[in-house]
């Protein structure tokens, strides 16, 4: 369906390591094997995609990524990963993208220059793509905190140096590692420097560890699973969650295939749409899961049964919550040349 095509979509929750798609992953192969690096990647290849009834369970999901990684682990492949996936978002009818990433050491490059070489293809990007496209720089929980107090050093550098690209810093990775309170000190630290905040919460059942982060009070959650007492939170998880407010980026197909959700019927998109907390429809890794941003428009609006002028308003919303400032009117002013050029 072309309508969710051409809906001009902002995607504030997508990781560049699992947005990798299979053409990009190859693009990156033949890079490697025309430089004479060893590829490692064969035998896992297949194992990257995730898809519904996949029989891996969180944590064995979340192994596929070393094989992203395995791909993206020098300047000038991480360079071409990015530079291809910004396109694929474009093509997609994406018109703002907040790219996320996690730093890493590698024998090719420091987590500085694993951030600049991001930076670099993104200022490039403006030169021959219509989006715009920003920078969230992740921690991952599973990090010791020197190391993720390391990366908001680094993040606040870069904001500093390139304030038109980075916006935000996101807490991401296995749910089931680390602690959510330990990080507070950096996430403040980022806060008062000026960066925008973004944490995955409540991914698995944890009540007390969501509490402390909506009292935290992100600019937005990612996810948001198990917040509702039908689905592992309790009454005050959802009435704080409520109250508060925090816009929601949700990622249909990455909770039902990692089996966070049992089926799109039963996502708690339709809980929070109801409670008027506002969503933002994003892809998380399409990649892994084989999406694209129009794909879960698509879906959400086949499973819940939104309006046209419902699913305008859904992309026209999520514009008022991108962490570039400047950026927001002028998505604003597209969305609805949209809906007035549709008479949604
Ligand atoms: P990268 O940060 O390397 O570009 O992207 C991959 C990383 O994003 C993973 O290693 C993981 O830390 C994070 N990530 C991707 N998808 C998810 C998800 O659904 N939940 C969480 N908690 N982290 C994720």
């Amino acid at each position: 369906d072309t309508f969710f095509l051409e809906l001009p979509k902002v995607e504030l929750h997508a990781h560049l390591n699992g947005s990798l798609s299979p053409a990009t992953m190859l693009e990156l192969k033949r890079f490697h094997a025309d430089s004479g690096i060893e590829d490692k990647t064969n035998a896992f290849f297949d194992e990257f995609q995730i898809g519904a009834g996949d029989s891996r369970n969180l944590a064995e999901c979340f192994q596929v990524f070393n094989i992203a990684h395995s791909l993206t682990s020098n300047p000038k492949a991480l360079a071409l990963a990015t530079s291809l996936t910004l396109q694929e978002f474009q093509d997609d009818g994406c018109c703002y993208l907040e790219l996320r990433s996690t730093p890493r050491d590698t024998p090719q490059m420091t987590k500085l220059q694993y951030i600049e070489t991001i930076i670099d293809i993104i200022q490039k990007s403006s030169l021959h793509l219509t989006m715009i496209s920003k920078l969230i720089v992740s921690i991952n929980r599973k990090l010791p905190i020197s190391e993720a107090e390391e990366i908001v050093k680094l993040a606040i550098e870069c904001y500093k140096k390139y304030p038109d690209v980075v916006v935000g810093i996101e807490l991401s990775g296995d749910p089931m590692a680390g602690e959510f309170k330990s990080f507070v000190p950096a996430l403040l630290e980022a806060k008062e420097a000026g960066l925008k905040i973004t944490l995955h919460c409540g991914e698995i059942c944890n009540p007390e560890e969501i509490l402390e982060m909506l009292k935290f009070k992100p600019d937005r959650l990612g996810h948001g699973t198990c917040i509702h007492p039908k689905y592992g939170g309790t009454e005050e998880t959802w009435s704080t969650l409520c109250k508060l407010k925090i816009p929601v980026e949700v990622c249909l197909t990455s909770n039902v295939n990692t089996k966070s959700t049992p089926d799109y019927e039963s996502h708690h998109f339709k809980l929070l749409y109801d409670a008027e907390v506002p969503v933002i429809i994003c892809t998380d890794d399409k990649g892994v899961f084989s999406t694209s941003l129009s794909r879960e428009y698509q879906i959400c609006v086949n499973t819940f049964s939104l309006t046209s002028s419902q699913t305008a308003r859904l992309a026209l919303n999520a514009c008022q919550y991108v962490f570039a400032d400047n950026a927001r009117k002028p998505l604003n002013d597209k969305l609805l040349n949209f809906i007035g050029k549709h008479s949604l």
